[in-house]
């Protein structure tokens, strides 16, 4: 993999570390600034294969995922519809259930 491009948004405030896998996600942003995750890919219009997920949002000191949030505006339908289809990402990306992100070496 390449170096990971800087992501803006966050307005150079300091991220939180890595938790270990397993442990409750803190919202470091480190697996989708890795790579794209595949609702990312499905989803989003024109999404790149490789590089970070433009659905990444930055509030209160972590990131969050836009697709859950306001799926809508990434895929260019109407806001109405972002609760339950967020609802449905949040469910299908295991929101909720630990940092899924491999350990670092
Ligand atoms: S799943 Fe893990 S790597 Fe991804 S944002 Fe949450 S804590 Fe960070
Ligand atoms: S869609 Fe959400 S979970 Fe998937 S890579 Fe983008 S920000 Fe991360």
């Amino acid at each position: 993999m390449g170096p990971i491009p800087a992501i803006d948004g966050s307005s150079g405030a300091r991220l939180p570390l890595k938790p270990v896998y397993g442990t409750p996600c803190n919202g470091c942003g480190f697996c989708c600034a890795a790579e794209p995750c595949g609702i990312a890919r499905q989803f989003i219009p024109d999404h790149p294969e490789e590089g970070p997920c433009r659905a990444m949002e930055f509030e209160g000191g972590r990131f969050v995922c836009g697709m859950i949030r306001r799926p809508g505006h990434y895929i260019g339908l109407p806001d109405w519809g972002d609760p339950h289809m967020g609802a449905l990402f949040a469910g299908a990306l295991g929101a909720g259930k630990g940092c899924d992100a491999d350990d670092l070496a």
